[in-house]
């Protein structure tokens, strides 16, 4: 039988959820619902204020909004990401200055930033590839040095954290994912952004509700709600909410279950490491949140076979990003520096499924087929 890449994961509740929130009669944003999983992830990463948001990009673009940034302004993130990490800036007019990777993990090699700041930068985008912690530290002291804000592109780090603090609450305002390949979804799209720089809290409320004073209208804070500022629609209905509700309610299980997969591959597939191919390096600082699990083949046909030979045994292996610095719409911008890494992971790395109800047996098959692939079986 196939395995599939990713199958999203339903705790049980969710449809029951969504029920109460029908019946309830308001469907539209900032409910209940709303209101209950705001407050929990606040709790849990403790943080502030937690706004959700209909897509981890819609909370990038959020936080874009509120940077303020001007035409020209530049803006430090990797080049091996999603295009959301990037289009959330250049919406903006900001110039992107791409960041090669690291030679021992696709995050962003952070010893490059100090070289790279001009006194157009206003800002650095680390993303947590993988749930695994981008080095925060060496990104707030050039951020700190300079003057610059960190947006953390979090969509994958729920529940990773770096020397113990979460994900997504080292910076001032960090953009996570609730979409359905990520560890846990709001219904198939959703996104949150959590504010620790209690400075943004106020007007990021205003931006997400088109630019109307509204939430501090229902707090009873003003008298009426009036056009105040620019805006979007970033709130989410309340069926995505109740869904997510159901999914946060059993977070503990599904992250246990996600890490152990994770867990047993990289223990089961060390013996790669000896013939050269990479697995998932986890630095110290950091502890894995079973979001996804990926080896670095070779060379690329290497990893054309690889993934070919696996789906001959109806098994879904599939490669990550495209380097953005030479994407088609951004390398006749991009300023032409080589991103080797950034091109290495995109040519190499092959990701193995990894879903909350993957069996064990299931498991077991794949890692067989790779230790073969690899004539080490
Ligand atoms: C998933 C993801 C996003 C976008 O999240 P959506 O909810 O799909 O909009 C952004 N950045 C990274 C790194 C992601 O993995």
């Amino acid at each position: 039988m196939l395995i599939p890449f990713n199958k999203p994961y339903f705790v049980g509740t969710e449809t029951r959820y969504i029920e109460e929130a029908v019946r309830s009669g308001k469907l539209s944003g900032d409910g209940a619902f709303t209101r209950r999983c705001e407050q929990w992830l606040q709790h849990h990463l403790g943080v502030p204020r937690v706004l959700l948001t209909t897509s981890g990009t819609d909370a990038l673009e959020l936080a874009a909004l509120l940077l303020d940034l001007e035409p020209g302004d530049e803006v430090l993130l990797p080049s091996f990401t999603f295009s959301s990490t990037a289009t959330a800036f250049a919406l903006r007019g900001a110039k992107l200055i791409f960041v090669d990777s690291s030679s021992d993990s696709p995050a962003m090699d952070t010893t490059q930033l100090e070289a790279l700041v001009t006194p157009r930068t206003r800002a650095i985008v680390p993303v947590h590839y993988a749930g695994v912690a981008c080095d925060m530290e060496a990104v707030r002291a050039v951020a700190e040095r300079h003057g610059l804000d960190v947006v953390e592109d979090a969509a994958q780090a729920l529940d990773g954290n770096f020397r113990g603090q979460p994900l997504g609450t080292l910076g001032a305002l960090g953009a996570f994912s609730f979409h359905e390949t990520k560890n846990v979804t709001a219904g198939g799209e959703g996104g949150m952004l959590a504010i620790t720089d209690l400075q943004l809290v106020a007007r990021a409320e205003i931006l997400r509700e088109k630019g109307t004073n509204r939430a501090a209208f229902f707090r009873g804070e003003v008298a009426k709600y009036s056009w105040v500022d620019i805006g979007s629609s970033f709130l989410p209905a309340e069926i995505n909410a109740a869904f997510l509700w159901a999914q946060l309610e059993d977070l503990e299980a599904i992250q246990q279950r996600r890490r152990a997969i994770w867990v047993r591959y990289f223990a089961e597939l060390q013996p790669l490491a000896q013939l050269g191919v990479g697995l998932p390096f986890v630095p110290d600082y950091t502890a894995q949140n079973g979001h996804l699990f990926y080896l670095v083949c070779r060379n690329l046909t290497e990893r054309t076979a690889l993934i070919a030979e696996l789906k001959q045994q109806d098994i879904t292996a599939i490669f990550h990003y495209q380097p953005l610095h030479s994407s088609p719409y951004y390398a006749s911008r991009h300023d032409g520096r080589p991103l080797p890494w950034a091109e290495h992971y995109a040519d190499c790395l092959v990701r193995l499924p990894l879903y909350t109800e993957l069996e064990e047996s299931q498991q077991q098959r794949i890692i067989q087929a790779v230790l073969r692939f690899y004539q080490v079986l």
